[in-house]
């Protein structure tokens, strides 16, 4: 399952913290920006950033990678999406 949250910040913000093993896609869209991240990662938690995450871009969560992977190349169209260096270098 797939849940997308978009303007809905205290709602996002319970997921990451129920589902610490999860990933987050953010749909910023263009070339760079739709990028997939583990819940952990840094650039879902800068503090300047905090209480905006969802209202920026819309975050698509999921505690179960494949079922993010079998539709985020239909999130990211027209463009593509890349995994996260920092957090899913691996
Ligand atoms: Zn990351």
């Amino acid at each position: 399952m797939v849940i997308k949250f978009e303007n809905k910040e205290h709602e996002y913000e319970e997921w990451c913290n129920m589902y610490t093993n999860g990933y987050v896609f953010n749909r910023a869209g263009g070339r760079t920006g739709n990028v997939l991240h583990s819940v952990g990662c840094w650039h879902l938690n800068v503090p300047s950033r905090k209480g905006t995450y969802s209202t920026r871009y819309p975050k698509y969560c999921t505690e179960n990678l494949n079922d993010l992977l079998a539709v985020v190349g239909e999130l990211s169209k027209p463009d593509s999406w890349r995994k996260c260096s920092a957090c899913l270098n691996k």
